[in-house]
């Protein structure tokens, strides 16, 4: 379990004022636009590292083995649940999946502000397990137009729909804790919430805890 504030070292381009990485955990009910939004903030901010997770879940078509998901078999997945790889698992839509411990800590180490798509059993018990993360969750502008979007994005057979609008309901019912709601109505609106929420979560004082005391410090000197 990580439990030193979120991150070390910056990298060394960001001189004095290099600050340790931060950490945005993202949520949604399937269908709501998350790995959308997602795409985006990863795309204008390359100082994010995206925490790719392992997962039992059938690769989709245009999933990449490494890039999207690491896929892995149950035994092997369970196995490595046993050893203490992962920071957090859960059981979503009846596949297993779980965030690697050691690559988010890599990513860390070298400074990298790091995001994680998971789900909120997930985003749960990282909070308890690591300190100083920003949660934020992403909800659809109605159950209706969810549904629209799950259909419409035509990856999921009906059986996975029904399922995930299930859990869709439950998560909703359980977002109440998060630090920030951004209704997915207007992509672009949207958008703009998702870089506001980053923006703030990089500007944390716990990631740069000795930078306003510098400067005194070099005053006296
Ligand atoms: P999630 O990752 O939350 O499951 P996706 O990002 O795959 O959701 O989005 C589900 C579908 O909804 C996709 O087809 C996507 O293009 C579409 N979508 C996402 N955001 C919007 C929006 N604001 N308005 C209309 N359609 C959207
Ligand atoms: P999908 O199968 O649509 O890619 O993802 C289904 C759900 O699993 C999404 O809510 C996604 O955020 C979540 N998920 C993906 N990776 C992880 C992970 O490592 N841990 C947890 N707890 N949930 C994850």
């Amino acid at each position: 379990m990580l439990t030193e504030p979120s991150g070390t070292a910056a990298p060394e381009s960001e001189g004095r004022q290099g600050r340790a990485g931060a950490l945005l955990i993202v949520c949604a009910p399937s269908g709501a636009g998350k790995s959308t939004l997602i795409e985006r903030l990863c795309a204008e901010f390359p100082r994010i590292g995206f925490s790719v997770s392992c997962t039992t879940r059938p690769r989709r078509p245009h999933e990449v083995h490494g890039r999207d998901y690491v896929f892995l078999d149950e035994e092997t997945f369970l196995c490595r649940r046993r050893e203490g790889f992962f920071a957090e698992t859960a059981r979503v839509h009846g596949n297993w999946y779980g965030t690697p411990l050691g690559a988010l800590k890599d990513m860390l180490a070298v400074g990298r502000d790091v995001l994680f798509d998971i789900d909120v059993q997930g985003a749960a018990q990282l909070r308890l397990s690591i300190p100083g993360g920003t949660y934020v969750f992403i909800l659809p502008p109605s159950m209706a137009e969810l549904e629209r979007r799950l259909r419409g994005r035509g990856t999921d057979a009906e059986e996975a729909i029904v399922r995930r609008l299930a859990n869709a309901r439950r998560e909703i019912r359980e977002a109440n804790w998060f630090d920030a709601w951004i209704v997915n109505d207007d992509l672009d609106a949207a958008y703009d919430k998702l870089r506001s929420v980053y923006v703030q979560a990089t500007l944390k004082p716990a990631l740069q805890p000795h930078f306003a005391l510098s400067l005194l410090e070099e005053e006296e000197a």
